[in-house]
């Protein structure tokens, strides 16, 4: 352990970009063993050499710039997913609209019957079934 710790001093180590590239690594390494097509594996070695020259980099400020522009390109995804996630996780419990004024997304308790809404950007009201 000490070994290691010691050899791995400097060295960039792991981040979000890491796991992401091991994560992109299985779909393209199953698509060339289901598709016999190369270009896949090709692609799977890539992500994999691509992560492990990162974990063992000494060039930690190149490989942080790298990292914040995967998060740059991720961070909307990621904001997305978590939305939709949670309009599953809240299926019970709550309803989601889109405000026909504004477009503007609301969220409200599931199961009041039909309620008159107001937007609280625009004002606009209509009537829903929640
Ligand atoms: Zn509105």
């Amino acid at each position: 352990m000490q070994q290691f710790r010691k050899f791995m001093e400097g060295r960039n180590g792991s981040d979000q970009l890491l796991f992401a590239l091991l994560i992109i690594y299985w779909p393209f390494s199953l698509a060339a063993r289901f598709t016999g097509i190369r270009i896949f594996d090709s692609l799977a070695l890539a992500c994999l050499v691509f992560a492990i020259f990162r974990f063992l980099s000494k060039n930690k400020e190149r490989r942080r710039a790298e990292n914040q522009q995967f998060l740059q390109l991720w961070q909307p995804f990621a904001r997305w997913a978590g939305q939709y996630l949670r309009r599953i996780r809240e299926f019970k419990t709550h309803r989601y609209f889109k405000c026909p004024g504004c477009n503007q997304t609301l969220r409200l308790p599931a199961g009041k019957g039909k309620i008159t809404i107001r937007c609280p950007k625009c004002d606009t009201t209509f009537d829903k079934r929640t």
